[in-house]
């Protein structure tokens, strides 16, 4: 059975908590000019205050600057007017009868005000793996077709802070910090941004967000257990690998530019070709650090036999994997999946050529956490509303 926890009324701030900096989210060296600038630590000190900072906030997890032990009082007490270790607020934990934990998360304007920015994180648990897909931004701009969170306009970026932020709101609500848990099993081993938004679009703040995540005195997630999907921003591709180091996803979806067109209209300015010149070129690309391309199963669509055997030729000296993805539907879309007898033709196909091509399971679909099912649940409300009226 699912469950539906509000947590609304959990997590509360104390007044003024807004003109404070966020402590996570910001690199080594900006904390150093800030705190060099700031006067209130012995210079000499510094780099030692920011080991033990950093110890605290992503290995031990604390959520108040005041118990860092091994910090003095006075000291703590400056850093605590000036910085915040509080997370943003869950609004509602959702799990699924498969396990998967969804929270819709409440993002703040430095003002305090939410005004509807709302989030989704989910946590999908798989025998030893633990994966946690993050969103990049509050919405989409790309509409692809057969994407629920598409059909919300882009309301912003996210921050660095409110990227991080999510990890360690899952940690919190999973006790997975390293000091509660020396020895056991991590819960979150794996990291995809494959929630709401187009992670290339919001690079700068995903790339400072993804580097606290893998740096060893972070939260120490190997980058090879970290994937970045994107829906093709060519452009961009090259800096995932010069200057984040993570894994790649590319979701392609479709063999040919007429139909991709429709699927993912930014295949309008990066097409095909070009998008697979950028992945033959991706830095560091080899057997053993393959590419992955993501394909969702769309009865009539994209599913023929033809389809499958042109795939196989296009990807076949590219280092790729292949994700089969059963179309998850939401209220309104246009798509079925396709039967799975067709869905294990295609697969075979993959798999007969060579290819690793893993049907997916879609997970937390009764909870709407899915691939492609995310979206602000204010949002989603003004959206039932229409398809009711209909
Ligand atoms: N914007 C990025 C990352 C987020 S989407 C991107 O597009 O790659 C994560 C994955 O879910 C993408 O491969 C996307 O194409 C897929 N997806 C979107 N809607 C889906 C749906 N309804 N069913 C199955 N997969 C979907
Ligand atoms: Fe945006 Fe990705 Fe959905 Fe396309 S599939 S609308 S890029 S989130």
């Amino acid at each position: 059975m699912e469950q539906n926890i509000n947590l609304n009324n959990d997590i509360s701030l104390s007044e003024g908590i807004h003109n404070l900096n966020p402590l996570y989210g910001m690199s080594r060296e900006d904390l150093l000019s800030n705190l060099s600038s700031l006067d209130i630590i012995p210079n000499k000190q510094i780099p030692m205050r920011i080991k033990q900072l950093w110890n605290w906030t992503y290995v031990n997890g604390v959520d108040d600057i005041n118990s860092m032990q091994n910090i003095s009082k006075p000291i703590r007490d400056k850093l605590q007017d000036i910085y915040t270790l509080h997370r943003p607020k869950i609004v509602t934990e959702q799990k699924s009868s498969d396990g998967t934990i969804k929270w819709l998360i409440a993002l703040e304007d430095k003002l305090g005000n939410s005004s509807g920015n709302e989030i989704e994180t989910v946590y999908i648990p798989d025998g030893k793996r633990g994966t946690l897909c993050l969103s990049s931004q509050i919405g989409c701009t790309l509409n692809c077709s057969f994407c629920f969170t598409g059909t919300q306009k882009l309301v912003r970026n996210l921050s660095t802070f409110e990227i991080l932020s999510q990890i360690l709101i899952a940690r919190d609500r999973l006790d997975d910090w390293h000091k509660n848990n020396l020895n056991a099993q991590r819960k979150i081993t794996n990291i995809v941004m494959m929630g709401m938004g187009e992670p290339l679009y919001n690079f700068e703040a995903v790339k400072n967000a993804l580097l606290i995540a893998s740096d060893g005195d972070g939260l120490a997630i190997s980058k090879r257990r970290i994937t970045l999907s994107t829906s093709g921003v060519v452009p961009m591709i090259e800096r995932v690998a010069t200057e984040i180091g993570v894994m790649l996803a590319i979701s392609l979806h479709s063999v040919s530019d007429e139909v991709r067109n429709k699927l993912v209209p930014i295949n309008k300015k990066y097409p095909i070709k070009e998008l697979l010149k950028a992945c033959k070129n991706f830095p560091g690309l080899k057997n053993s650090s393959r590419i992955t391309f993501e394909y969702v199963m769309l009865k009539d669509i994209n599913d023929s036999e033809y389809d499958a055997k042109k795939l196989v030729k296009m990807l076949e000296d590219i280092p790729s994997k292949i994700n089969i993805i059963p179309f998850n539907p939401w209220p309104g879309s246009e798509y079925k999946c396709s039967d799975s007898k067709q869905i294990k033709k295609f697969a075979d196909i993959l798999n007969n050529a060579g290819f690793s091509s893993p049907i997916r399971r879609p997970r937390g679909s009764d909870i709407m956490a899915a691939c492609g099912q995310l979206k602000s649940s204010s949002e989603r409300i003004r959206s039932n509303k229409i398809i009711n009226e209909f």
